[in-house]
C-alpha cells in the first residue's frame, strides 16, 4: 500500500499518523522542528501544547467531554497520551506537556512512523497527502498553501465574536427583527435604555483584556476592531457602530431603543447566535460578566467566547468536503486548526478523521464522515458547509448538534445520542479497514 505523507507533526498530524498505522498503513511525518520553531513552539518533540496544558473537561455534560469519548472509541493516540501523562485537575484532562509530547513521539516511532525533520517549503507530489501545519504554519509553506487554495482563501488572523445558545436568551426582553424590516426576522435584537447602556459601557471600558503576544502586534489593523478598542474612542462610538439602533423598533415600547445589540444565526439548526460586531480580547471571565449586562443575555450560556489571535486557516466551506478532502484535488486532505476547527481536542479529532480517510483512499476505499448527530461529524460538517458565509473557526459545542429531548435535559440527550451513533458508525464503517 502507498504510504501517506503528513506535513506537520502537531496534534492533528500525529493523530492522523497513528490512525493510519493502526489500520495497517504506512505514514511519514514531515515536521519542521527542531530545525525551525514557530513563535509559540519550544519543544523538539511532536504534538506540543503551545499554551494551556488542558484538554478541557472529561464530563459528558459538555461537548469537550463527548468529543474525547468519541475519540476514545477510535483508540485515539492523543487521548491515550493524555491519560498516560495526566496531572490532577478534577474533571479536566490536564497533562504534563513535556511528558505528553514525548509519549506521542515515542509511540509513533515505536509503530514505525518515519519522522523527517526540516521545514517543508513546497507541496510534495506524493498522494494521499495530509496538510496539518496548524495555526502558525511557516511563512514559506503558507505561500504554497495560498497557491494551492487561492490567495484570498487562507486567513492569517481570526477575530471571533462570542456565540450564545439561543435557548439561553430571554426573548421576553429581546425581539426578532431586521434593520428597516429588510430581510425578515433574521436577527435577535437586545434593546438598551440609556441607563442600561451607561452601565454596560462602563463595565466594558473597565474590563481586563488579554495582552497580545509579541508576534500578534498590529492585529487590529488586519481584521475587525475589538469592541473594547472601539469603546476607548468614547461613549458614542458604539452607538454609531455595532450598537446603533437605527431602523429598529422595540415592539414592546413601539419606540427606537437607545442602543441595540444584534445577534445573527450561526448554524443551520438555529441553536446558536453570534453577537454581531463583538470580536474582543476581553478575558473569558470578563466577557461573561460584561456581556451578561446586555438586556436579554443576563443568563446567556456561551458556546464560544470571543478571540482575536494569529491563526492560519483556510476557507474550508469553499474548499473541503466533510471527509476533509480538497474538492479540487481529493487526494489532498487538510487536518487540524488550519481547517477552521478551534482547540487542541478539535484539532486532534480532525487529524483522526483525516488519517482514517487518507488510509481509506490509499486502500481504494471511499472516504467517510461520522453522522451529524456526533460531535466529530457535526464539526466536520460545520467547517465544510458550502452555504456558510463569513466563516470563522469553531470549537466543539452542543449547539452544533441537532436538537434532542426536552429543553431541560437536551444536552444529556444530545450527548447520549452522539456516543451511541458514533459507536454504530465506527463499528459499521470502519470494521473492514481496521481489520476487526
Ligand atoms: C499561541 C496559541 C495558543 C493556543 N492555545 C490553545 C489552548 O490553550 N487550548 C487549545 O485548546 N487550543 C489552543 N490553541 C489552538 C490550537 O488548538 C493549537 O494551536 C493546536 O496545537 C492545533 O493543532 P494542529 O495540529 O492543527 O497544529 P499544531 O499543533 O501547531 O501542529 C502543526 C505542526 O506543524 C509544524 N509546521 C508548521 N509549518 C511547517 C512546515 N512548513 N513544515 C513542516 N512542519 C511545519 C509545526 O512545527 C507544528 O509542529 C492555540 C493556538 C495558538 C497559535
Amino acid at each position: 500500500m502507498k504510504e501517506v505523507i503528513i506535513i506537520g507533526g502537531g496534534l492533528a498530524g500525529s493523530e492522523a499518523a497513528y490512525q493510519i498505522v493502526k489500520m495497517g498503513g504506512r505514514a511519514i511525518v514531515l515536521e519542521m522542528k527542531p530545525e525551525r520553531f514557530s513563535p509559540a513552539h519550544n519543544l523538539p518533540t511532536l504534538s506540543e501544547l503551545v499554551c494551556s496544558n488542558s484538554l478541557k473537561s472529561e464530563s459528558l455534560e459538555n461537548a469537550a467531554g463527548v468529543l474525547k469519548e468519541e475519540m476514545r472509541i477510535c483508540g485515539s493516540l492523543i487521548i491515550k497520551a493524555a491519560e498516560a501523562t495526566r496531572v490532577p485537575a478534577g474533571k479536566t484532562l490536564a497533562v504534563d506537556r513535556k511528558a505528553f509530547s514525548e509519549f506521542v513521539t515515542e509511540e509513533l516511532k515505536g509503530l514505525g512512523v518515519k519522522i523527517i525533520t526540516g521545514e517543508v517549503m513546497a507541496i510534495p507530489e506524493s498522494r494521499p497527502l495530509i496538510i496539518a501545519t496548524g495555526p502558525l504554519t511557516s511563512d514559506a509553506f503558507a505561500e504554497e498553501v495560498q497557491k494551492l487554495v487561492g490567495h484570498d482563501r487562507l486567513h492569517f488572523y481570526d477575530a471571533v465574536a462570542p456565540i450564545v445558545y439561543k435557548d439561553s436568551i430571554n426573548m421576553e426582553k429581546a425581539f426578532m427583527a431586521s434593520r428597516y424590516g429588510k430581510g425578515g426576522d433574521d436577527y435577535i435584537n437586545c434593546p438598551f435604555t440609556e441607563e442600561e447602556y451607561a452601565r454596560f459601557f462602563e463595565a466594558l471600558r473597565d474590563a481586563d483584556k488579554v495582552k497580545p503576544r509579541g508576534f500578534e502586534d498590529g492585529l487590529y489593523f488586519e481584521r475587525c476592531m475589538p469592541i473594547e478598542v472601539m469603546a476607548e474612542r468614547g461613549p458614542k462610538t458604539l452607538l454609531f457602530g455595532p450598537m446603533r439602533p437605527v431602523g429598529l423598533t422595540d415592539p414592546r415600547t413601539g419606540k427606537r431603543p437607545f442602543a441595540v445589540v444584534q445577534l445573527r444565526r450561526e448554524d443551520k439548526e438555529g441553536g446558536l447566535y453570534n453577537i454581531v460586531g463583538f470580536q474582543t480580547r476581553l478575558t473569558f471571565p470578563e466577557q461573561k460578566k460584561v456581556f451578561r449586562l446586555i438586556p436579554g443575555l443576563e443568563a446567556a450560556e456561551f458556546a464560544r467566547l470571543g478571540k482575536l489571535h494569529r491563526n492560519s486557516y483556510i476557507d474550508s466551506p469553499r474548499l473541503l468536503t466533510n471527509a476533509q478532502q480538497l474538492r479540487k484535488d481529493p487526494l489532498i486532505l487538510f487536518a487540524g486548526q488550519i481547517t477552521g476547527v478551534e482547540g487542541y481536542t478539535e484539532s486532534a479529532a480532525s487529524g483522526m478523521l483525516a488519517g482514517i480517510n487518507a488510509f481509506r483512499l490509499a486502500s481504494g476505499l471511499l472516504p467517510v464522515c461520522p453522522p451529524p448527530t456526533t460531535l466529530t461529524g457535526a464539526l466536520m460538517r460545520y467547517v465544510s458547509d458550502e452555504g456558510k458565509r463569513d466563516f470563522q473557526p469553531m470549537n466543539a459545542n452542543m449547539g452544533l448538534l441537532p436538537e434532542a429531548g426536552a429543553k431541560k435535559d437536551r444536552r444529556e440527550a444530545q450527548a447520549r445520542r452522539a456516543l451511541s451513533d458514533f459507536k454504530v458508525w465506527h463499528d459499521e464503517s470502519l470494521a473492514t479497514s481496521r481489520g476487526i
